[in-house]
């Protein structure tokens, strides 16, 4: 009973308001599996132009925000003022917000907690460098980069809560990852949710997979019972993403 869930994380694309329109015409004219939860996360600067133009029944989210709803940080979006918004999600810990933006997991935590204060459902990402993969360390790094956010929530919280599973090193780079890997780290995410939180936050968290998802390879990996849908970058980007939607169909 848990909704298939993709959404697509733009990045810092498209830059021309040509490429934005095409591509949210072919989403407003496709045919969605209407089963399927789907969410476009722009850059800050299109999301409410995203927001008046793409067709109801698709979600529009933040790709970041900061943990204080106001003040004297420059730069920063709060999670209040995309609430006011109408901008119902925001993705947070994105490995390129870790790695680039030296983001810790408290502070990942600290955010998540703001924007669930502000109404907000948040896309949490997690995953292991290939370094930390090849010396065995991948349930240790996402159990930790969890147990930070898992500290700062309460139970009834996690109905407002996607785990992305994002492994590093698919992202960006072609090589996605197994159907074995994704399910095996994917179901020992859920154990540790069962344990650190409750049996029903577990059973009820959506767990997506993110990192080189396209056309292809979505199929097999949807089949999966611990693969609850697909957090997309490049491939959102392209009509693909179509199919992607539609992968359980
Ligand atoms: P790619 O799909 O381009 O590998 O990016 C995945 C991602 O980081 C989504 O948040």
């Amino acid at each position: 009973s848990r909704q298939f869930f993709v959404g697509g994380n733009f990045k810092m694309n498209p830059c021309s308001q040509a490429e934005k329109i095409a591509l949210v015409k072919i989403l407003n004219e496709a045919d969605l599996d209407p089963s399927t939860e789907v969410i476009l996360a722009p850059p800050s600067l299109y999301l409410i132009p995203l927001l008046e133009t793409v067709k109801k029944g698709i979600k529009v989210s933040a790709q970041n925000c900061f943990n204080k709803n106001s003040g004297a940080y420059t730069g920063e979006i709060s999670p209040t003022q995309l609430a006011n918004a109408g901008i119902p999600f925001v993705i947070l810990g994105h490995s390129e917000r870790r790695t680039l933006f030296h983001e810790t997991s408290e502070l990942v935590a600290e955010k998540t907690r703001a924007a669930l204060d502000a109404s907000l459902s948040v896309i949490l990402c997690v995953g292991e460098t290939l370094q930390e993969r090849e010396s065995g360390q991948t349930t240790a790094v996402v159990e930790s980069q969890l147990k930070a956010v898992v500290d700062l929530l309460k139970e009834n919280d996690w109905s407002k809560v996607v785990i992305a599973y994002e492994p590093v090193w698919a992202i960006g780079t072609g090589k996605v990852a197994t159907p074995a890997q994704a399910q095996e780290t994917q179901a020992e995410i859920r154990s540790y949710l069962s344990k650190a939180v409750s049996p029903s936050v577990a059973a009820n968290t959506r767990i997506i997979y993110g990192g080189s998802v396209n056309a292809k390879n979505c199929r097999e990996l949807a089949t999966l019972p611990d693969v609850d849908g697909f957090l997309v970058g490049g491939a959102s980007l392209k009509p693909e993403f179509v199919d992607i939607v539609n992968s359980r169909r």
